[in-house]
Order: C-alpha cells, then sequence, then structure tokens
C-alpha cells in the first residue's frame, strides 16, 4: 500500500509462519465440511438450556448440561454436519 520506506515491524517473538496468512489458507484447522467455513475463538454456539460457549472448546459438550451434540451447526451457512467431520481427517500429503 505505502511504497518508499518499507519498515514492518516484526514482533518479538513471533515467527513468521507461512502457514497462518490472514485469511484462507486453513490448513488442519477446524471447518465446515459443508462450506469451508473455519470457526474463530470467539465464535459461540448456544445450546438447548441457552448456553452460549465455543463448542469445539469442549469437543461438542455443553460445559453447563453435558449435553453431547453430535452435529454442529455452521454459523455461516447454517448446517447440520458430524461434530467429527469438522475436524481435519488424515490425508495422504
Ligand atoms: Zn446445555
Ligand atoms: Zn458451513
Amino acid at each position: 500500500m505505502a511504497p518508499g520506506s518499507i519498515q514492518a515491524p516484526v514482533e518479538p517473538g513471533l515467527e513468521t509462519a507461512e502457514s497462518t496468512r490472514g485469511s484462507g489458507g486453513g490448513e488442519g484447522r477446524i471447518r465446515c465440511p459443508k462450506c469451508g467455513w473455519s470457526p474463530r475463538r470467539e465464535d459461540r454456539w448456544m445450546c438447548s438450556c441457552r448456553h452460549v460457549w465455543n463448542t469445539f472448546d469442549t469437543g461438542g459438550v455443553c460445559p453447563a448440561c453435558l449435553k453431547q451434540w453430535t452435529e454442529t451447526c455452521c454459523l455461516a451457512c447454517h448446517k447440520w454436519s458430524p461434530h467429527s467431520d469438522w475436524y481435519p481427517k488424515d490425508q495422504a500429503r
């Protein structure tokens, strides 16, 4: 954006990982098997008991009522998929 003096401040202790680059390229990340949307840490799901939490923090278990959600609704495409399908599977590389 700003040509001329390019001095990108390097955060100490932060390695420039090429795998984590802003948007897209979420290999090995949790994502919706239907549309490919990746949930973030701050995304929240609501249980039938009205508790709100990040379902991937607990593997689909509501920490309030301990209900096991075998399917997870995508916040982007609003489709339900088996919780295990959200996790990356071993793929031949
Ligand atoms: Zn609950
Ligand atoms: Zn989706």
